[in-house]
């Protein structure tokens, strides 16, 4: 029997059973064989009638000490019931509409019995068992697999049908002999045949690491290999770094109003290493909050354009996008650098949309800082150089490669300023180089964090008040826009703040709904610290640079996710004055409390995106379902990071070991996974 044969060459299945495995993504012997149990029934106890739960499922041991005996109750309903006895009490054994039990089951003799546990009146059921006799309990006794069905299959269809093919198909692992035992791996076919019929837990364990090991290797493997093709195939573009683009360079560096840190200067070498060696920008850039990334993004931009090519900066919000382009705009002009440079967020019309795209096809616009609408399909450069996207876990795998694919192999930076788990970038940008900024610029402070309930909405509004008349600014952020039953609202906080204790104060808000003008506006008022309290949404989580803001208070807290939350508190301790981050919430369930704690413990966004991992689970970590790679049946990044790892060590080794022949065979499987996800 081969892997890829059709189950149809299965004892028992027929045509129509062949479409009922069909609805469950089941065509192959090897989908069958990966279609891994969703659940284990465990039945390697036997309890005592004493102990058993009530509305939970037991293996008991019985004596039969009544005869059985059926029972017509109506036409279509017959009841059989026999009492058993074991060493702690007594339970009645009930089938419906199945008489024949009398005969199968002999007053005198003892029997499991497996099934669900009731009491009536006082006695303990236990229905519709399956028995087994004390020295024929196979079928019975163990560690039984439950499968996701289908209607028309039955748990038992498919465990036989695995039954019949796990010991006769060959599996061909593709590690060698030599692997697994340097490895210490367990056997892939036992692998396979212990995930579905496991004789111990620790059996069942093993198998399933081994092959979410499987899983793992193929994902990194199939990384691997796109990143070296990348390196072999494509020519990379020269940009080179003599020393007029130095001298620019520095002339940029040292107009700023600080000195770069050391972690921003190596990763600035790293960017210059690759471009020394002409090896293709592959990069993802990651740093928390605040550590200064952007001004990286505006040096090899600004590189970019001093050889002739055309940048393009890709961010998630327009109001982001403004603040790069002015950024980006006032360091040029001062230093009489003449690029053109192009904002490209929503267009007041058509017309001067296409205006734009026609100047940026034609190679007017030398620079271009744009939302997500650049990856439209008619936006075309005359020779795009570089391309960024900033706030990379806002945006999936695929658009990122469609902005690329704009381009003749461009350079390709990743900035995330949400840091990612080791794991995750591993998993989810295999195929970049990463460099990371660890150190924060000097003289920050770590914001003080602190969680309370609303009873201190007062004190707070004090506190701001304080900080406002120090000449500081806050943020108050509401996790919805309009009046809402359940959550506290922008319109609401502000209309009632504008009224009460901040009515000689300027304050304004800011959220999704509000026209480009007026957000434009009021950001611009807010960056001049002409306004001092700004109510908005989650429209500045990300990038929002106004270091003379130092509170953030943020209502119901417990609305966010961690990384999140780490994000909007990221939007202050930006300058060289102590920050705050408020975080309110009346919830006092244990895992919001948790939650909030693991904040106002810590400022380290790496800790606190690994703990948000923990806490929550990698579902819908960063667009990870985006991502558009074969999805992994057992393997979960929140619990078996480790076993990652190891696959990465044995990819590593088996590419330096130069062992084509395992390589291939692995890209193949993954190939072929990639194929059917895009069949399905
Ligand atoms: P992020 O990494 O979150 O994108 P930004 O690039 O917005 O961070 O930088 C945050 C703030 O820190 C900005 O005000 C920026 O001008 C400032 N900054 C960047 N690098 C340094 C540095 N080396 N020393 C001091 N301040 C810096
Ligand atoms: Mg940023």
């Amino acid at each position: 029997m081969d892997v890829n044969d059709s189950i149809i060459h299965i004892k028992g299945i027929g045509t129509a059973k062949e479409k009922l495995f069909n609805i469950l993504n089941i065509f192959t012997i090897m989908d069958l064989i990966e279609h891994y149990p969703i659940t284990y029934e465990d039945r390697t106890q036997i309890q005592l009638t004493n102990e058993v739960v009530l509305g939970s499922k037991a293996l008991l041991k019985g004596k039969i000490i009544t005869s059985p005996e059926v029972r017509k109750i109506r036409n279509n309903l017959n009841i059989t019931k026999a009492i058993a006895q074991d060493e702690s009490g007594q339970f009645q054994l009930i089938w419906y509409n199945t008489p024949y039990m009398k005969n199968s089951i002999v007053l005198g003799e003892f029997y499991y019995f497996y099934g669900k546990i009731n009491r009536t009146h006082g006695q303990i059921q236990i229905e519709m068992p399956e028995y087994a006799e004390i020295n024929n309990n196979k079928k019975i006794f163990g560690i039984f697999p439950k499968y996701k069905l289908t209607k028309g299959l039955s748990q038992n269809d498919i465990r036989k049908s695995i039954n019949q093919v796990i010991n006769n198909v060959d599996i061909d692992d593709y590690l060698n002999n030599d692997l697994v035992k340097k490895f210490e791996l367990y056997e892939l076919k036992q692998a396979y045949k212990h995930i579905h019929f496991p004789e111990s837990y620790r059996q069942l364990n093993t198998a399933r690491d081994r092959l979410i090991l499987n899983e793992f290797l193929e994902t990194q493997l199939a990384f691997k290999y796109m990143k070296n093709e990348k390196l072999k195939n494509s020519n990379a573009l020269r940009f080179s770094i003599n020393r007029e683009v130095m001298t620019k360079i520095d002339r940029l560096v040292n107009s700023l109003p600080f000195e770069l840190t050391l972690s921003q200067k190596n990763v600035l070498d790293e960017l210059y290493e690759d471009l020394r060696n002409d090896i293709p920008i592959n990069r993802l850039i990651q740093g928390d909050v605040g550590s200064g990334k952007t001004i990286l993004a505006v040096i090899m931009l600004l590189i970019c354009h001093l050889n002739g090519y055309q940048g393009v900066i890709m961010v998630p919000t327009e109001i982001l996008a403004e603040q790069h382009y002015k950024y980006i705009e006032s360091l040029f002009s001062r230093l009489e650098i003449k690029a053109n440079i192009a904002l490209m967020t929503k267009f007041k019309s058509s017309k001067t949309r296409l205006e734009t795209l026609s100047k940026v096809s034609s190679g007017k616009y030398d620079l271009i800082i744009a939302t997500h609408g650049v990856i439209q399909r008619d936006v075309e450069f005359l020779n795009l150089g570089l391309v960024i996207t900033d706030e990379q876990h806002r945006f999936g795998v695929k658009q990122r490669k469609q902005l690329t694919n704009k381009g003749k192999n461009p350079h390709v930076i990743v900035m995330s300023a949400t840091p990612i788990p080791r794991t995750i970038s591993l998993s989810l940008y295999g195929d970049l180089d990463i460099s990371t900024i660890n150190v924060l610029p000097a003289g920050r402070k770590p914001i003080q964090t602190y969680c309370v309930n609303t009873t201190y909405r007062n004190r707070i509004y004090k506190f701001i008040d304080e900080e406002i008349n120090k000449g500081r600014q806050a943020y108050i952020l509401c996790p919805s826009i309009e009046i809402n039953e359940k959550l506290n609202s922008a319109v609401e906080i502000y209309e009632s703040l504008k009224k009460g204790i901040f009515k000689d104060v300027s304050i304004d808000i800011l959220h999704g709904k509000i026209n480009n003008e007026e957000k434009e506006k009021t950001m611009r008022l807010f960056y001049e610290n002409k306004i001092k309290v700004l109510i908005c949404t989650t429209v500045v989580e990300v990038g929002i640079n106004v270091p003379n803001a130092t509170i953030m208070l943020i209502e119901n807290a417990e609305r966010f996710g961690l990384a999140q939350l780490h994000q909007l508190r990221g939007r202050v301790g930006r300058g060289n004055e102590q920050s705050y981050c408020m975080l309110l919430t009346d919830n006092k369930s244990n895992t919001v409390q948790e939650r909030m704690n693991v904040l106002v413990q810590s400022t380290d966004g790496f800790y606190i995106s690994q703990r948000d991992l923990e806490l929550r689970g990698p579902g819908d970590y960063f667009g990870f379902n985006q991502h558009g790679l074969p999805g992994f049946k057992l393997a979960d990044l929140s619990k078996h990071q480790d076993i990652l790892l190891t696959a990465n060590n044995i990819v590593e080794y088996i590419m330096e070991s130069g062992n084509k022949d395992i390589e291939f065979k692995i890209l193949d499987v993954f190939n072929n996974k990639l194929k059917q996800i895009s069949m399905n």
